[in-house]
């Protein structure tokens, strides 16, 4: 019975080894090069003795295998362990592609710090203790470091170390929440290099050089805590398919703002700039139409006042609030009523008439609610069309 002889032999596939305890589905073996769940690596999958292996775990520093079902093996029998390959490997590169990234952040951060580190099917994800703030270009300065580190073919190895040495030594990473699969042996510690780029206390299983990591894909960050930036990232077919979904993106888009991808960014710049400013016009341009049109409106004569009263259309009721109170100076009264299934009315007073009087008598007459104070007010909600309360409001 022992720890796992994963770590030190990551590419042992298939193995012999004598059972030492049986009690159902849980077996442990005198000796395992299964990996138990640990430090942000999860268990391996395979067979033990031909029985499917649903989860292994370290308990007390001894490997449990839980099988599928109970087996027909017993204690003392010799049993073949055969690990599955394909998840094991993307573990294996996915978990040095964290090291080799906390190496890239070597390059940028002022202060490091090992924050957590988690292998999903999908993605990886490594927390860095840090007050350097992670913005796009430090994020996409990662994803480039990482994969130099990648096409460098830098040697990965590993070896066990004196605690106090390891203490001593300032570029060693501590990946706290792997201590135990670290600390094997009390007065040890596991270094995993990269060579010239990375050291990190670690009791995962790791590729031999960074070349076999293959692409990372930089997914993206986030803040799960403070002085914490969390990091995404994938490898394998994941990272290969995610970079396809991306490029696919982004050369559709260079194509419709008519750039290439290398001036994407300032492309889409330059159109945010010009939608901004064409906005803006445009605003200016209804404005001027709607004052138009509301000066434009006929001017009768109400009980001894100007009132000039129209409809409009295509028009929101803020915009012809604005408009209203723009050319108020002209009339005593100015009503305008939006043409709409539920149509609106602004009234704009000097003062002599109560606009929120007009718009209390619109609404008590056709429905619909509103409000204001004497020089201006809006109702809305009317139950019949513009027409009809022009009509009304008209001597
Ligand atoms: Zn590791």
């Amino acid at each position: 019975m022992s720890n796992s002889l994963a770590p030190a032999h990551p590419t042992m596939r298939a193995f012999d080894a004598t059972v030492a305890h049986v009690d159902g589905r849980e077996v442990t073996l005198e000796e395992t090069y299964f990996y138990p769940e640990g430090g942000g690596q999860p268990a391996d999958r395979g067979v033990i003795g031909g029985v499917d292996i649903e989860h292994v775990r370290s308990v007390e520093g001894e490997v449990v295998h839980e099988l599928a079902a109970e087996p027909e093996f017993a204690v003392g029998d010799e049993v073949t362990g055969v690990i599955d390959d394909d998840f094991r490997t993307y573990c294996m590169r996915a978990h040095t592609a964290s090291h080799a990234l906390y190496g890239a952040a070597r390059h940028i951060f002022d202060d490091l710090g090992y924050g957590g580190f988690d292998i999903s099917n999908e993605k990886v994800r490594v927390d860095f203790e840090t007050s350097t703030t992670v913005d796009d270009d430090a994020l996409a300065e990662l994803g480039r470091l990482v994969n130099r580190a990648v096409w460098d073919s830098r040697e990965v190895s590993w070896e066990e170390i004196p605690v106090s040495e390891a203490r001593e030594r300032e570029e060693v990473a501590f990946n706290v929440k792997t201590e135990e699969g670290v600390f094997a042996d009390e007065d040890e510690v596991r270094i995993v290099t990269i060579d010239g780029w990375d050291w990190g206390a670690c009791g995962g299983t790791h590729v031999a050089n960074t070349i076999e990591i293959g692409p990372v894909e930089i997914y993206g960050r986030s803040n799960p805590g403070e002085g914490l930036t969390r990091v995404e990232f994938a490898v394998g077919p994941s990272a290969i398919d995610h970079r396809a979904t991306v490029e696919a993106q982004a050369r559709n888009a260079a194509a419709t703002l008519d750039s290439s991808l290398e001036s994407l960014g300032e492309a889409a710049t330059d159109a945010r700039s010009t939608r901004t400013d064409l906005e803006a016009e445009l605003a200016s341009l209804k404005s001027d139409v709607l004052k138009t049109r509301l000066a434009g409106f006929e001017t009768v004569e109400r009980d001894g006042l100007a009132w000039k009263i129209g409809s409009v259309s295509g028009f929101e009721a803020n915009d012809v609030g604005e408009a209203a109170k723009a050319v108020r100076d002209d009339v005593d009264v100015l009503v305008a009523v939006g043409e709409s299934s539920a149509p609106f009315i602004v009234v704009a007073s000097a003062g002599d008439v109560s606009a929120g009087d007009v718009v209390a008598d619109v609404t008590d007459e056709f429905g619909g609610g509103g409000g204001g104070s004497p020089t201006f007010a809006q109702g809305g909600g009317l139950g019949t069309d513009a027409a009809e309360i022009v009509t009304y409001l008209r001597p």
